[in-house]
């Protein structure tokens, strides 16, 4: 199968057609943006490093059974997947209080949270992408009731393959965020999962291994992407 055109390109991935109309592949570049595109860079050899670690975790989650749109990685920066239909919603899971969970109810840094929080978000650029309620979700027809608590399911379960499988890369992971999609009628992991969309801190030194080292300028941000690469990929 060749790519042909694009039929999307997003901040950091381009998706392009094959010749099948089940498949997709997702190109990964090395663009980096934060803080709803306000804060923009590129990050050399991102898009290669994000491509494999998220071909591995695709296929760890599909060795415990949840299914993806992963297919196989195609090239260095591609990977073929199922095309889907994105539900517009982010969930995120959480097992440290960081980030925007932080800012907005004021935990503490790093403060435990068991059972892991989920948190849903609207995927929509143009609002900053806000927290909504499942009544939200409702009321703009984004998800069904059925698919709301699939998605809620299918999050504790990759959460809980994927804590395992970093702890033991000496990784903690301290959040994620996912992408749903519904392919034949059944939902689906989608986009990437890599550290441009979780967060991993180093188990021993609590130095951050992603996409916050490029958010607010820790420095050494491609090392932190290699390192991570190293860790699950080598
Ligand atoms: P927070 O809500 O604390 O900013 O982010 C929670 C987790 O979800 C982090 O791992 C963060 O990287 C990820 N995340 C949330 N929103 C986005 C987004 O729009 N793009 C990306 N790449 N990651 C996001």
């Amino acid at each position: 199968m060749t790519a042909e055109t694009v039929l999307y390109e997003g901040k950091a991935k381009k998706i392009l057609a094959t010749d099948s109309p089940e498949y997709i592949i997702q190109y990964f570049k090395d663009d980096a943006t934060a803080f709803n595109a306000e804060k923009r860079a590129v990050i050399p050899g991102k898009g290669i490093v994000n491509n494999q670690i998220s071909a591995r975790v695709f296929s760890v989650l599909a060795e415990a059974g949840i299914p993806t749109h992963f297919v196989r990685t195609v090239s260095e920066r591609e990977m073929m997947a199922k095309r889907v239909s994105i539900i517009p919603v982010e969930v995120v899971i959480r097992n440290r209080a960081t980030g925007s969970l932080v800012a907005r109810l004021g935990l503490e840094e790093g403060q435990v949270l068991n059972p892991p929080l989920i948190e849903l978000f609207y995927k929509n650029d143009a609002l900053g992408d806000p927290l909504i309620t499942e009544d939200h979700i409702r009321l703009l027809k984004l998800a069904d009731d059925a698919q709301i608590a699939e998605m809620k399911r299918l999050a504790q379960r990759v959460n809980a393959v994927l804590l395992p499988f970093f702890e033991s890369r000496g990784l903690l992971l301290v959040d994620l965020k996912l992408e749903f999609g519904i392919a034949n009628g059944q939902i689906v992991v989608a986009d990437e999962i890599s550290p441009d969309t979780c967060r991993l801190w180093d188990l021993q030194s609590g130095e951050r291994l992603d996409k916050d080292r490029f958010r607010h300028d820790l420095g050494r941000v491609e090392e932190a992407y290699r390192e991570v690469w190293r860790r699950v990929c080598a």
